[in-house]
């Protein structure tokens, strides 16, 4: 193996942070995403193995990204999803390891995932109303996640954030009750902005609401942004002076959302994205069977991020071949 500098594009943006699908399989059935709950497609090709995926992580650590995030579907429904933090964890150049998780189980796993290396998590909360939780997720696994999160404190989890899709006529209303639930706790809540996928077009129609609407009544109620440091991601962080969390905004459809892009994905099958909403992937797995192939690894990945382009489309209403998030991760 041999190292290289940072994985860089034409636009002149570094890509440190890998987003890597563990599975697409969801115990949820949230309804933007995987309104009916995971189904299964016949003949699909298996999800990585856990030897797969430690040498496609070297691959990407020899090339400069020291930051990780697992994801899914639900990244924690996999039986040895330990064994691949920890696996992770061990190599060379992973400095960071996320996962972002729907969080069922929290309050009896979040020890198991610390021992395991993680130290940083996104859990998704749509609603603090249980029913309205319940409304869009499926589950009534509202309190349970509550305790989850005292939890990842209790352990020592450095980072502790929280994913709420923004959803007109569904929580919209509950801006100031997320106010209240950061004011206490270093925690940051993440207002994401619907995004349309090929599956969702009539729930977009109906619940999309632009994250301008957040930024406003942040503004108003005293919350400023926070200067941005080199590096983040597209994120726009606000902070309050009576408030220990801040107040995340992901807005994919504003003005130079790509240009702070600094991240890649891999898909539970191998293939790498270059964009969330890019057509297809390109299969890395041929190239993930043994040990010696790292050095091919390592060039398949350079050579295609020639086809890296500068912005999604989604403001055409183009969202790329992806049927919904469950499949990449988000
Ligand atoms: N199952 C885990 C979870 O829900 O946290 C991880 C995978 S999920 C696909 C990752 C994130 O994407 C979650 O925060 C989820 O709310 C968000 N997400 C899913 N579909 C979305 C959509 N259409 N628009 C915006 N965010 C979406
Ligand atoms: Fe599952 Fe996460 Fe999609 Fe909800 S958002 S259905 S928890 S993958």
């Amino acid at each position: 193996m041999r190292n290289k500098p940072a994985i860089t594009d034409h636009f002149g943006r570094r890509f440190p942070y890998l987003r890597l699908s563990v599975t697409d399989i969801c115990n949820f059935s949230c309804t933007y995403c995987l309104p009916d709950g995971y189904k299964k497609v016949k003949g699909a090709s298996p999800f990585m193995h856990t030897d797969e995926i430690i040498r496609l992580v070297k691959a990407f650590a020899a090339l400069g990204t020291w930051k990780m995030r697992l994801t899914g579907g639900e990244p924690t429904v996999r039986k040895d999803f330990l064994d691949i933090a920890s696996g992770i964890n061990a190599i060379d150049g992973i400095e960071k390891l996320a996962f972002t998780t729907n969080g069922y189980r929290l309050p009896e796993r979040a020890q198991s995932y610390y021992d395991a290396g993680l130290r940083a998590i996104n859990i998704s909360i749509d609603s603090l109303r249980p029913a309205k939780f319940e409304e869009i997720t499926g589950h009534d696994y509202l309190a349970k996640i509550m305790d989850g999160i005292q939890a990842c404190y209790d352990v020592g989890f450095e980072s502790v954030k929280t994913n709420t899709v923004l959803l007109k006529g569904l929580n919209d209303d509950e801006l100031d009750d997320f106010i209240d639930f950061v004011a206490d706790k270093p925690i940051s809540v993440r207002f994401i902005e619907l995004m349309q996928t090929r599956d969702n077009q009539d729930y977009f129609k109906a619940h999309h609401l632009s994250g301008g609407a957040v930024t406003e009544k942040l503004l108003a109620r005293g919350w400023r942004l926070k200067p941005r440091i080199d590096g983040a991601g597209p994120a726009h962080e606000f902070e309050h002076e009576q408030s220990r969390g801040t107040i995340g905004l992901i807005a994919p459809y504003s003005k130079d959302f790509c240009k702070s892009c600094n991240r890649l994905r891999v898909s539970a099958k191998g293939a790498l994205h270059l964009c969330l909403f890019g057509e297809g992937g390109y299969d890395l797995r041929d190239l993930l069977q043994n040990d010696d192939q790292c050095e091919e690894l390592q060039d398949k990945i350079m050579g295609l991020m020639n086809f890296k382009k500068s912005t999604h489309f989604l403001h055409d209403g183009n969202s790329g071949a992806r049927e919904h998030l469950a499949s990449i991760g988000g």
